[in-house]
């Protein structure tokens, strides 16, 4: 089944009767946002960071607690009301399965990921970053999506049901049927991608550090990069205390910090920065790859076009491949 949408700030609110609706927000700086009444998702570029928050919160307090001896640990889960998340790309989508491996045995990301249902947003256009099919991401698949929006020839989206998850939210769509609006042309861009094929076993043999010191020279450890990434899902356990209350909280950390590795002893294997530029490369082209057979990148782009000092991934891997082939 297939309706068409003219505006997507109809379909907002048509979700909205449904649950909680995420998307992407704002204009100079698009991020993954609850959408209020009315606001309509900014589905005009890929947003500049990922929608892991909406399936990883960025601070989550897991666990409270009161210094009175009559109060007791209370212990909160994620709201697992159902919710929508809109606009997720091709790549996001991918780069979901990395969340749904590494935390497959928490129950707590189970009931979250099956609370959200996902309205995907074929891509229309390549741009300046994207370097999806060099990973094996099809920016035009609607793999992982339960309904997926198309941009039409005339305007507007072409949105289709996809699963039963996704036909369940549509139901009661008051948009016209889709008829025979066609789909939009893909429109291609110019520019390097990257040949991923043999790059995990070409970077498995690049363990020296002087190879790792001049690739991330330029590197200024900020974690931009990370804080982007919609298959980074590294996080760090702290307590909190305000006052006579306080709390546990899981907040999202990144390995390009240097407190990430150090270690109660005091002893940091990742102290230096070639260690941390080495570990952030090799965790998503040789090692994830070696445990899972699959890249852990979407080839979103995000880390290039959010470096503060211009490191270019696609670029470095380039590098690297060549360099270990020689
Ligand atoms: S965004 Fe650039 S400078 Fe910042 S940590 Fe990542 S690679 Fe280094
Ligand atoms: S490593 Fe860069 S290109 Fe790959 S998914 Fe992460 S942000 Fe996107």
């Amino acid at each position: 089944m297939s309706w068409i949408v003219k505006d997507a700030s109809e379909l907002v609110e048509f979700l909205r009767t449904k649950g909680g609706v995420y998307g992407p927000a704002g204009d100079d700086r698009i991020v993954f946002d609850e959408l209020g009444n009315g606001a309509p998702p900014n589905l005009s570029r890929l947003s500049d960071v990922s929608a892991r928050n909406v399936f990883q919160p960025m601070t989550h307090y897991y666990l409270r607690f009161e210094d009175r001896p009559d109060t007791e640990v209370s212990f909160r889960d994620y709201d697992t009301t159902p919710r929508v998340v809109v606009g997720l790309r091709p790549c996001d989508v991918a780069a979901l399965t990395v969340h749904d491996t590494v935390f497959a045995e928490s129950g707590s990301y189970r009931a979250l990921r099956d609370a959200t249902a996902i309205v995907g947003l074929v891509c229309p256009a390549r741009e300046e970053a994207c370097f999806c099919d060099s990973v094996g991401v099809d920016p035009r698949s609607t793999d992982g999506m339960d309904a997926a929006l198309t941009v039409a020839v005339g305007g507007g989206y072409v949105l289709a049901a996809l699963t039963d998850k996704g036909r369940t939210l549509m139901s009661g769509a008051p948009f016209p049927e889709s008829g025979d609006a066609t789909a939009a042309d893909f429109r291609e861009a110019d520019h390097p991608v990257l040949a991923a094929e043999g790059v995990p076993e070409a970077l498995g043999r690049l363990r020296e550090m002087e190879i790792w010191d001049e690739i991330g020279f330029a590197c200024v450890n900020c974690r931009v990069c990370t804080y982007v990434c919609p298959t980074c899902h590294c996080f760090t356990v702290t307590d909190e205390v305000f006052g006579t209350e306080g709390g546990r909280a899981a907040v999202w950390d990144s390995c390009q910090s240097k407190s990430f590795t150090k270690e109660a002893s005091g002893h940091n294997p990742r102290a230096t920065k070639p260690a941390r530029v080495r570990q952030r490369i090799l965790h998503k082209y040789a090692y994830y790859p070696e445990v899972e057979g699959a890249l852990m990148c979407g080839g979103c782009g995000r880390c290039i076009k959010g470096c503060p000092t211009g490191r270019n991934i696609v670029e470095e891997l380039t590098l690297l491949k060549g360099g270990a082939a020689t």
